[in-house]
C-alpha cells in the first residue's frame, strides 16, 4: 500500500433526504464498513409535505448519525428549483442540465438570500444550529451565494473549493469533485479511471462524492472497490478540519 498520511481526501454521500434516509441507512453502514471510519452526508433539509411521525423518525436518524461521527453538510433547501424565480441565462443553463435541480443556480440577490434563509429554518427545525459547511445542488450556485452563506457559516462548497471562513480572511481549498451522479453510461469506466488517478496524485483534497443513484448505475461494488481504493491511497478528513 502506498498510504501517505499526509494525503488526504473528502467523502461525501449526497442528497440523504426525509425520504429516502431508510434506504440510505444500510448504504453509510457499508461504506462506513470499507472506509474503516464516519464521513460526510450532505443532507435536503426540507420536510415540508412529509408526516410528523416520518418527519421526527428522520430527525432522529440524523441525530444518531451525528452521535456515531458523522459530519453533517447543509445540501440546498428542496434540491428542487422554483420556476417561478428569475434566474441568470447561466442558471437557465444550469436547471436544463441538472433536470432543476440547481435551486440557487442564477438567482438574484434577494431570491437567493430567501431560500438560503429557508434552508437554515429547515435545518433548524431539524433541530440543527450550524452546519459545517453548505453545499448548494449540483454545486451550481450565483454570484451572491459564497458570500451569504459565509456569513452565516463556516465554509462554502464550490465544484472544485472549499471555502472556508478564518479570522484572517477566506481560506480556500483546492478540492475536485469526483462524482458520478448524470453521467451517461458509457462515459461511467472513464470516470471511475480518473476518479483513481486524481486520488493518486499530489494534488489538493480530492472530493470522493456519492448520490443514491450510483449504487443502481454504479453498482455497490464498484462503490466500494472505490471507497477501498481511495482509502489505500489517502485519509479521509472532514470539513471541520480545512
Ligand atoms: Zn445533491
Amino acid at each position: 500500500m502506498d498510504r501517505n498520511r499526509d494525503k488526504n481526501f473528502l467523502l461525501c454521500l449526497h442528497d440523504l433526504n426525509v425520504k429516502n434516509f431508510g434506504d440510505i441507512s444500510l448504504k453509510i453502514k457499508k461504506i462506513a464498513d470499507v472506509a474503516g471510519c464516519s464521513f460526510s452526508l450532505a443532507v435536503v433539509p426540507s420536510t415540508e409535505e412529509v408526516e410528523d411521525n416520518l418527519k421526527a423518525e428522520f430527525k432522529s436518524v440524523l441525530k444518531d448519525l451525528q452521535t456515531s461521527g458523522f459530519e453533517l453538510l447543509l445540501h440546498g433547501t428542496e434540491h428542487k428549483a422554483d420556476l417561478s424565480l428569475c434566474r441568470s441565462a447561466f442558471g437557465k443553463i444550469a436547471l436544463k442540465l441538472t433536470n432543476n435541480e440547481a435551486e440557487f443556480a442564477g438567482l438574484l440577490e434577494k431570491e437567493s438570500l430567501a431560500l438560503l434563509a429557508k434552508s437554515l429554518q429547515f435545518w433548524n427545525d431539524l433541530g440543527f444550529e450550524n452546519s459545517e459547511c453548505f453545499v448548494p445542488p449540483a454545486w451550481y450556485g450565483n454570484p451572491f451565494l459564497k458570500s451569504q452563506v459565509l456569513s452565516r457559516m463556516k465554509r462554502y462548497e464550490a465544484r472544485s473549493y472549499v471555502f472556508s471562513k478564518k479570522a484572517s480572511g477566506v481560506k480556500s481549498v483546492f478540492s475536485p469533485a469526483l462524482s458520478f451522479a448524470g453521467i451517461p453510461r458509457w462515459v461511467e469506466k472513464i470516470a471511475i479511471a480518473y476518479a483513481r488517478f486524481v486520488l493518486s496524485q499530489p494534488l489538493g483534497i480530492p472530493r470522493l462524492v456519492f448520490h443514491p443513484v450510483d449504487f443502481e448505475v454504479l453498482g455497490e461494488e464498484n462503490i466500494l472497490e472505490l471507497v477501498r481504493n481511495a482509502c489505500s491511497k489517502r485519509c479521509i478528513v472532514k470539513y471541520a478540519s480545512l
